[in-house]
């Protein structure tokens, strides 16, 4: 059915000559973005893991997907820019982990209580050491938070609860709950190790489903340059229902400290009754992979030279344990709809080409779920130069699975590359919206971090709904049971309605950012505008 005001607009436009015709209102069907997500969501590519034949195979296809919309190659291997890893996994059977109190040592399942991290513990170890609680871990000097104050930590392994204190904003909380961030203050105290305690509050994942895949190695950028926890021996995760044990004696519970944690409220700092005991034999590879970078060059003569990145990233995790019989972790969604839009994307500004003066950098980045490892290497060498990046917009994931009417914009109130977005969506009828879960720590969880802490404003922005509607179960019960499992692939309802609505929204920002004369800026209160001082 078609509405009386298009109708209208038709006759309107029918008079006028072709080329003055404006646009159509979406450039977007979602059809030709589904038939990509297809190809890199097949079973054939197995999940697309950093350094297999299968990421191989989809970046091959987006190579040729970027050639047929004729962009030339901007990697500094034509389209590639390698990047080579370091691999780390534990060696479960030669590992273990105790609680020790009073001399009995009690052994902790890996499954059912708690893991070695492969991520935070590099090299083999074997140590014992005291155990401290430190609240959320969290120094935050524009708080005036220091959660390790008073506290004697020389070669002890702390323990924290993930999550932040309600007062802290987002992205300062996002910021210091890196683990670089994190580690420099543990370290500059004297920490060895540390445990996480998942916060039951904000678990995307049931525990069940993380221990299932807690022996997938994990990488490292190889350079040294990147090292940002030297001198952590280990790192364990902890299930917060087998918690209750590192409290024992300690005149504190874990029900208490979740219950406060679930609010945010402050937490308590002590010293724990027990101490660990922990053995971990780490086996070790290198391995290669690569960004894939294209570039649409601008028209203008000076701006040209300046870059509007549009990024995503086309690894996801590969085969893992089975669920319900199927091994294929496919990543339709993370990150094959982010991926399939970069290449949807180019292909539509070929078909429908419209002024822009800068230059876009179409990137589409390794190893994310490795730790944003391939944008982490790009934004600190470049394919371009580093001053001629003036934005990214990042898309992860950004589930399409209900009709768009809620944007939820990562970045809103820290620049006006945010405001612009915002007012894109708000004139395509879209509510746009800051993110309503900061616990969820999204704002660090993806790949345009890297280019913030490089000093360039970057917004990602996602499908979005309103607190305690019926949308928020279908998201929650995607995470729950989709987000990193095999079912997130092809045979999943998509709503194909609300991915052109994004793609548009997409296009629209990436166009107004190339030709508006000013370069994005942070605004005056942000707090990742030191990044961009130098
Ligand atoms: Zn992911």
């Amino acid at each position: 059915m078609r509405s009386t005001v298009s109708a209208i607009l038709f006759l309107v436009f029918a008079a006028i000559s072709p080329a003055q015709q404006t646009p159509p209102a979406s450039h977007f069907d979602g059809n030709s973005w589904w038939s990509h997500v297809k190809f890199l969501a097949d079973d054939s590519l197995e999940g697309r893991d950093t350094g297999s034949e299968g990421l191989r195979k989809a970046q091959a296809y987006a190579v040729e997907q970027f050639q047929k919309a004729g962009l030339e190659p901007a990697g500094t291997n034509g389209f590639y820019q390698p990047v080579r890893f370091n691999q780390y996994e534990v060696d479960e059977a030669k590992s273990s982990l105790a609680l020790v109190t009073n001399g009995q040592a009690k052994t902790l399942s890996f499954a059912d209580d708690a893991f070695i991290g492969s991520r935070s513990t590099c090299t083999s170890t074997a140590l014992s050491a005291p155990l401290v609680f430190i609240g959320y871990g969290l120094k935050i000097p524009e708080k005036n938070l220091d959660e390790l104050a008073g506290l004697d930590l020389k070669g002890k392994i702390v323990v924290y609860l993930a999550g932040s204190p309600a007062d802290i904003p987002t992205a300062l909380a996002s910021h210091y709950q890196t683990a670089g961030e994190r580690w420099k203050s543990l370290h500059a105290a004297g920490v060895i190790g540390t445990i996480t305690i998942f916060n039951p509050a904000s678990m995307d994942i049931p525990w069940s489903r993380i221990s299932i895949n807690r022996n997938h190695p994990s990488m490292d950028l190889a350079d040294a340059e990147f090292n940002e926890t030297s001198g952590q021996q280990l790192g364990v995760a902890f299930n917060p229902a087998s918690a209750e044990q590192l409290f024992a004696g300690s005149g504190h519970t874990f029900a208490e400290i979740a219950s406060l944690g679930k609010d945010r409220k402050p937490l308590p700092h002590f010293p724990l009754a027990v101490s660990l005991q922990a053995k971990a034999v780490i086996l070790t590879k290198s391995l290669e992979s690569a960004n894939v970078a294209a570039k649409l060059t601008g028209s203008d003569p000076a701006l040209k030279n300046e870059f509007v990145v549009l990024s995503a990233h086309i690894d996801h995790v590969g085969i893992g344990a089975p669920i319900n019989g199927d091994r294929i972790y496919n990543g339709a969604m993370d990150d094959g709809s982010g991926s399939a839009l970069v290449m949807d994307i180019a292909a539509s500004l070929k078909a429908h080409p419209e002024k822009r003066q800068r230059s876009i950098l179409f990137l589409l980045v390794t190893a994310e779920e490795k730790g944003l490892l391939g944008s982490k290497y790009f934004a600190a060498h470049p394919t371009v130069a580093a001053k001629s990046i003036v934005a990214d917009v990042n898309v992860d994931m950004f589930l399409p699975i209900v009709p768009l009417k809620i944007l939820k914009i990562g970045g809103l109130e820290e620049s006006d590359l945010g405001t612009r977005a915002a007012a894109i969506a708000q004139s395509m009828g879209i509510k746009p919206i800051a993110d309503p879960e900061p616990l969820r720590n999204t704002f660090i969880r993806s790949d345009q971090y890297n280019f913030i802490r490089h000093g360039v404003p970057a917004v990602k922005c996602d499908v979005g709904f309103e607190l305690s509607s019926p949308e928020q179960k279908i998201f929650k019960d995607w995470l729950t049971n989709r987000y990193h499992a095999p079912s997130d692939d092809v045979n999943q309802p998509v709503d194909l309605q609300s991915a052109a609505g994004y793609e548009e929204f997409t296009r629209r920002l990436l166009l107004e950012t190339a030709n508006t004369p000013a370069r994005p800026r942070w605004k005056p209160d942000s707090f990742f505008r030191r990044y961009a001082a130098n």
